[in-house]
């Protein structure tokens, strides 16, 4: 759908550039034999190609008083205009385009409701132009030779007031400058109103295809510019802006109004050159579109090319660089035959904007190819190059405002991805926290688990040897900051071994846990009491604070509580039950006391119940260590 209107839209401008007539333009007049009859014409109605047989003398420069009573004169002959020299045929004869002539035209019967204007074309390469024997136009200057004659560029709009309905045009036109000569593009006759319509048309039609073109030009350059990405941008917005200066430069309506004084020579070579820098640019533009269906090689080639023309055009007079033209008309042919090999070859691609792209680059093409066709076939020049781009300029609008509408989609939709990512993420880390506390608080189990298990002797679940001694160190260390007694119990059961060899390691191991329940019976309640298995059948005891005989009555209630217990132990030499023997050693921790002595002091107290008959206490004190200090 938008494809279809693009299409027509194009049709529209380029129906419009070529200034196609309207209905009321239709009906035309042709001048025959010098003489173009304007009987039925209705001045406001239409504007009249000046077309047909004008009067032509070749090799005279003739003025208005040169033609008595306005008749023609002998030595004339008659030339089909819009003609240039070369097309024109005298005696099986082309004229050639370097020299001069007179052209008469004669306008009969012109009603005069209003004021006429004249639309005068670029004519190659200056004149001059009567209205009967007022002279209203003149470009450059007329001359019999190329240093008499001198070129200008200035297509203009005249107006003027005939006297009568019946007048005539004499035009002198020299050329020594230009490959062509005479007249290629129609002069056109109206009243002054429809041709000051017709030229307000085509200045707001110029001004809108140049407009767009620097507007395109700005707008992509700046792309390319932040979009590096994306090179073509850039190539396509340099033609835009060479376009927009060339259409300034040869188009009739603005250059010619700004610069009117402006040197031929210099206008004609900015003119090709710009025409010449289209090439590559474009040639660029399509490498970057289309880097995989484009060859490389080509637009070097393209390069080179506008390098050598330009070169040339630069360094020659434009009679000489012109003749070498037609051969840029054959290389732009090749060029359009590449571009839509390459169109061909991108569609296989399956890219969603190809279709847009195409449409663009094919309507340049026929651009293109219509301009050159008008120059083969001589025609009046148009330059439709321009509207082409505009509308390849429209195409790369619509897919750029695709890209962008997708990308904000895109965009839309990622930030959405990322807000349930987000949110998914805060539950996935919640939830390994709270499994993360849980393998902690395991771990803390285990760990405890492991702790108690270096710590707890397994057999009896009493502090073992280990813990004994830390917190031995740690009870010795606040008894002798607080300078208060500390007691050790050595406890070993009598004739154990006895007991195990008759009753089994079975019963020896609840023999050993009944004693220790009674032992945690007696030590528990004690303030930093503690009971430990110090090994085998042995245990210690450790009671911070309490005074020798305390102790000692407490060593006495172990022992007395060991025997109640009323374990049968049939193999020993002592008794009928199990009983125990304990040394006791009772001190304030001083220096002379350290904490090996402690032990051995117990230990020595232990063995001296063993050796005195088992089954009995006996108690050590500081002042034993004193004796024997003493007695060393
Ligand atoms: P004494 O009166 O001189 O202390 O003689 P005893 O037999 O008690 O002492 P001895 O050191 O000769 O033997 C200790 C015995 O304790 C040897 C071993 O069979 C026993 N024993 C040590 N640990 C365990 C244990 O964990 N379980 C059992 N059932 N018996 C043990
Ligand atoms: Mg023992
Ligand atoms: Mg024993």
């Amino acid at each position: 759908m938008k494809l279809k209107f693009i299409i027509l839209l194009f049709l529209g401008l380029i129906l419009q550039a070529c200034n196609a007539p309207d209905q009321n333009e239709l009906k035309t007049y042709t001048a025959n034999e010098g003489v173009i009859d304007l009987s039925d014409w209705h001045q406001e109605d239409n504007l009249i190609p000046l077309d047909g047989e004008w009067e032509l003398y070749w090799k005279q420069l003739l003025e208005p008083n040169d033609f008595p009573s306005g008749s023609s004169i002998s030595g004339g002959s008659v030339i089909d205009l819009p003609k240039i020299w070369d097309d024109h045929i005298v005696n099986g004869e082309a004229l050639p385009n370097e020299g001069y002539a007179t052209y008469r035209l004669k306008v009969s019967n012109a009603t005069l409701s209003d004021v006429l204007g004249l639309q005068i074309p670029y004519m190659y390469s200056n004149y001059k132009l009567w209205v009967d024997d007022q002279l209203i136009a003149k470009n450059g200057q007329v001359g019999m030779d190329g240093s008499m004659s001198r070129p200008q560029k200035r297509p203009q709009v005249v107006y003027f007031s005939p006297k009568d309905n019946t007048f005539s045009i004499t035009l002198q036109i020299s050329n020594y400058h230009h490959i062509d000569g005479g007249i290629l593009d129609p002069i056109t006759l109206g009243s002054s109103q429809s041709i000051n319509t017709s030229h307000v048309k085509d200045i707001a039609f110029q001004s809108i295809l140049i407009g767009f073109l620097v507007l395109a030009g700005i707008y992509h350059l700046g792309l390319g510019f932040f979009r590096k990405v994306e090179p073509y941008f850039f190539y396509f917005g340099a033609l835009c802006l060479v376009a927009a200066f060339r259409h300034l430069m040869v188009g009739d309506v603005f250059f010619t109004k700004i610069f009117p004084n402006v040197d031929w020579n210099f206008a004609v070579k900015l003119d090709y050159i710009s025409l010449y820098s289209h090439v590559p640019l474009l040639a660029m533009v399509l490498y970057r579109l289309y880097p995989k269906e484009s060859y490389r090689w080509f637009t070097i080639t393209t390069i080179i090319f506008a390098i050598t023309f330009s070169l040339l055009t630069i360094l020659t007079q434009p009679r000489t660089f012109l003749l070498f033209e037609v051969y840029f008309h054959f290389f732009m042919i090749l060029c359009v035959c590449y571009t839509m090999v390459v169109v061909v070859r991108s569609l296989k691609s399956k890219h969603e904007e190809r279709y847009y792209l195409i449409i663009g680059i094919v309507l340049l093409m026929v651009t293109i190819l219509l301009d050159i066709a008008v120059k083969f076939l001589r025609l009046p020049d148009v330059d439709l190059y321009p509207i082409g781009l505009v509308f390849l300029m429209i195409c790369l609008s619509l897919v750029i405002s695709r890209r962008l509408s997708n990308s904000l989609d895109l965009s839309k939709k990622l930030a959405y991805d990322l807000a349930q990512l987000n949110s998914g993420l805060e539950a996935q880390v919640e939830d390994r926290t709270k499994q993360l506390q849980q393998s902690n608080k395991k771990l803390e189990e285990l760990n405890n688990k492991l702790k108690n298990m270096a710590l707890i002797d397994g057999l009896t679940k009493i502090p073992n040897r280990r813990h004994f001694d830390e917190y031995f160190q740690e009870q010795y260390e606040i008894c002798s900051k607080e300078n208060i007694p500390l007691s050790i119990l050595f406890l070993d059961i009598d004739y154990f071994k006895h007991y195990n060899d008759f009753y089994g390691h079975q019963k020896g191991d609840e023999c050993l846990q009944q004693v220790v329940q009674e032992l945690d019976k007696q030590i528990g309640a004690l303030p930093n009491g503690l009971v430990a298995r110090y090994g085998g059948e042995e245990f210690v005891c450790l009671i911070p604070k309490l005074s020798q005989a305390e102790v000692e009555r407490i060593a006495n209630d172990i022992n007395h509580g060991i025997e109640n217990l009323k374990i049968d132990h049939e193999t020993s030499p002592i008794s009928n039950y199990v009983t125990i023997s304990i040394g006791q050693f009772t001190t304030n921790p001083n220096p002379y006391v350290d904490i090996d002595t402690f032990l051995k002091k117990a230990d020595e107290a232990l063995y001296q119940a063993k050796a005195a008959g088992r089954n009995q206490i006996v108690p050590v004190s500081s002042q034993v260590l004193l004796n024997e200090n003493k007695d060393r």
